[in-house]
């Protein structure tokens, strides 16, 4: 029996044994430096890595066509239109000549399918090109077609005489290659870097061994890796180009997923956290006697699920989303209190003075009953007053510590700090956050521990997005407004019909109702065609007349002290307009005003429209958004005022948003490395994305440590992935 067992064993080893080796071939042959590639020499290798960082075969092989082009159609020039992004016609080039003088000197062909005629154009090169076509002879033309004057043509197209190999080399989607400048200096323009793809390729001979474990391709039907290498580079047909597709994207996804839940359960494994064991006094005498009103369902389950969280000897990480008005403030404060029932400090951070501000009264007002020391610090937060909370945090006498950025300062430090609030989280670097990690060990003691984090935002990251920049955080969700709220109705003006849009505002005043009319930013200098703040404020004066009318006004160039006399004669209702630059996007909450007027709203983002909406429809009555803008509008332009009316929902214009400008634009992705993604696009492919987390994280679950050996190739691979190359920054 032993025996058998012995064998068994030896076996098993053998077989790891080779697999070992295998892998280890298959890497050298990868990580051959690419100057070794047929075709690349010191000159172009040099090039490759400067430009696209392609160092190795590996490399090479990982920078992905980013589309292809059908070359399996020939058009008709009458077929041609607008939306063509690349076409192949083939026929006869009748004609050609220099015309223009100087800078507009151009080599112009005339090409005809026999129906038609399209003109070619060369603005440089045509020394060399006269007399390179001979009027016999069939070629194939690809180019972009661009309209000029009504008229197609094509400019600085490939042309190549026909001959059976291009007819046949022609059939098939053709990938494009990013390049730039200098590479196709160097001759690698697309085709060119096609060329040395076709070299590499041709070369591969089961050097690609499976990069997933067996089970997971078995189980969704994945094409074998070096199948989909081939296919990605050289798709012989649009089928076999999406299995290549969705098995790269999804490999790219699922490691990714499966790094950032590894730092997380390695993170809960080690970093220890303060036990919020009880909820105690404060809490419950709150809670009891001085709730203003009864908490949401939403609002509860989040403050359970951080209170677990708190409790439970790790220390929290957590991402609280929810749309704007969603009542987050609350969820802050009760978990504040739990800190201080536990004898910890607490503290809440916001982007702006005025929401520090705005923060600070609630909190004093609203937890007035419980006698606390509340102390707010900004900016403005005169030397003695700051002196004095700096001594009062390190005895631990302040229990409650408000703030802007001037919170995270070095010399601010906490006797203990239990937990730190971080309020419309997106506009904070990830480096701010992790100085908050740091605030109990400043004071000397290195062996404090790091306060739990509760990250508020009121910008509904997409829920892709959340799940990668954040993967490695808790993530709480408010989807549940306060009942009493009327969905906010919006609708959009142009220009011309802004007496009809002034006529509206008077009506709402004579209700009782106040109104934000909001600016775009805009800098002196630039003479854009915009109404600037002040132009608005003049004829919104002239509309509105004193002594009927009271305006505020509210702008970047105010000081603070006046900023905050305007604001508070808008918050106490002494006045019926707020005229205001995006300074009043974040926070401010005046129940009343229940109207929100947006100029030039093709100036602004789509969170952003949605951020500055939010403002209204906090109290009963019902809430309106008036969406100005100029009557021409660019595509993309009408696409977010038609989301705006069409919905409220924060995430849902979150998609939208993330699906015009791409994930680089939105705020905060940028430090993240979730740009350096290949081929997976997170606008696109949610479904990939979800799936590979639930996989990622199940396999997390029943091996933690890759222990099994189906499961050695993801050390293996996540070893890899870290070798120097893409570097994904720490989040949180
Ligand atoms: P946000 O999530 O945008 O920070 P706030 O915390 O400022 O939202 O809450 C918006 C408004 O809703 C505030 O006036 C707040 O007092 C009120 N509010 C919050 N929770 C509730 C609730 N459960 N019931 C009624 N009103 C609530
Ligand atoms: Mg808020």
């Amino acid at each position: 029996m032993l025996i058998i067992q012995m064998k068994f064993l030896q076996a098993i080893l053998s077989v790891f044994h080779y697999s070992i080796n295998f892998v280890q071939m298959q890497r050298s042959f990868l990580d051959t430096p690419i100057e070794f590639l047929k075709g690349v020499g010191p000159m172009r290798a040099e090039a490759l890595k400067k430009e696209l960082r392609i160092f190795t075969f590996d490399d090479l092989l990982n920078l992905f066509p980013f589309r292809y082009v059908d070359r399996t159609k020939f058009y008709r020039i009458s077929e041609i239109n607008e939306d063509m992004p690349y076409v192949q016609l083939r026929g006869k080039i009748s004609h050609g000549e220099l015309v223009g003088e100087g800078r507009a000197k151009r080599y112009v062909a005339r090409f005809t399918d026999g129906f038609d005629t399209i003109e070619l154009v060369w603005f440089q090169g045509w020394r060399w090109m006269q007399g390179k076509f001979s009027a016999g002879t069939e070629y194939i033309v690809f180019g972009k077609p661009t309209a000029f004057n009504r008229k197609f043509n094509m400019a600085h197209p490939e042309v190549e005489a026909v001959n059976e190999d291009n007819l046949k080399l022609n059939s098939a989607l053709q990938a494009v290659y990013p390049s730039t400048e200098t590479l196709k200096n160097k001759g690698l323009d697309s085709n060119g870097i096609r060329r040395l793809q076709t070299t590499l390729v041709s070369q591969l001979n089961n050097h690609l061994t499976e990069t997933l474990p067996d089970y997971l391709v078995k189980e969704n039907n994945f094409v074998p890796k070096e199948e989909a290498v081939k296919q990605i580079h050289f798709p012989t047909g649009n089928a076999e180009l999406a299995k290549a597709r969705a098995r790269l994207k999804f490999e790219e996804l699922f490691y990714l997923q499966l790094k950032l839940l590894k730092q997380k359960t390695i993170r809960s494994a080690t970093t220890r956290g303060f036990v919020f064991s009880k909820v105690g006094d404060y809490f419950n005498n709150f809670y009891k006697d001085h709730l203003p009103f009864p908490l949401t369902g939403a609002q509860k389950r989040v403050v359970k699920e951080i209170r677990v969280d708190a409790g439970s000897g790790k220390q929290m990480n957590r991402l609280l989303q929810g749309d704007v008005g969603s009542g987050k403030t609350m969820v802050a404060m009760l978990s504040m209190l739990i800190a201080l029932d536990n004898g910890y400090q607490a503290c809440i951070m916001a982007p702006t003075e005025i929401l520090a501000n705005q923060h600070f009264v609630s909190l004093t007002e609203t937890l007035g009953p419980l006698g606390l020391h509340i102390k707010l610090l900004t900016g403005s937060t005169k030397v003695k007053e700051r002196r004095k909370i700096h001594a009062d945090l390190l005895s631990g006498e302040l229990q409650i510590l408000v703030g802007t950025h001037a919170l995270i300062e070095d010399i601010v430090q906490f006797k203990n700090l239990g937990l730190a609030v971080i309020d419309e989280q997106h506009r904070f670097g990830v480096a701010q956050r992790a100085k908050l990690r740091d605030k109990n060990k400043l004071g000397g003691n290195n062996n404090a521990l790091a306060p739990h984090i509760l990250i508020m935002t009121a910008t509904p990251i997409p829920r892709t997005l959340a799940m990668t920049l954040y993967g490695d955080l808790d993530v709480s969700v408010i989807d549940e407004m306060p009942p009493g709220r009327k969905p906010i109705k919006t609708t959009h003006m142009t220009d011309n019909q802004r007496l009809r849009m002034f006529g509206f505002m008077k009506e709402q005043i004579a209700l009782g109702r106040q109104i934000y009319v909001v600016y775009p930013l805009i800098q002196e200098s630039e003479k854009l065609d915009y109404k600037n703040l002040m132009e608005g404020f003049d004829s919104i004066e002239r509309e509105f007349p004193l002594p009927k009318y009271q305006i505020s006004i509210v702008h970047g160039k105010q000081d603070a002290q006046r900023k905050e006399m305007e604001m508070q004669r808008f918050v106490k209702g002494q006045t019926q307009i707020m005229v205001a630059t995006t300074v009043i996007e974040v926070g401010v909450n005046v129940p009343n005003a229940s109207v929100m007027v947006i100029e030039s709203t093709e100036r602004f983002g789509l969170s952003q429209l949605h951020q500055l909406r939010g403002r209204v429809g906090r109290g009963a009555e019902q809430s309106f958004c008036v969406l100005m803008s100029s009557f021409k509008l660019s595509k993309e332009s009408q696409i977010r005022i038609e989301t705006m009316c069409r919905t409220n929902d924060g995430f849902e214009i979150a998609d939208v948003d993330m699906k015009l400008r791409g994930p680089g634009d939105i705020e905060g992705t940028q430090q993240s490395g979730i740009l350096n993604l290949k081929i997976a696009d997170l606008s696109q492919d949610v479904k990939i994305l979800q799936d590979a987390r639930i996989i990622a994280s199940k396999i997390l679950d029943e091996d933690p440590d890759f222990q099994k050996p189906e499961n050695f190739i993801l050390s293996k691979q996540l070893e890899e992935q870290s070798k120097g190359k893409t570097v994904w920054s720490k989040v949180g």
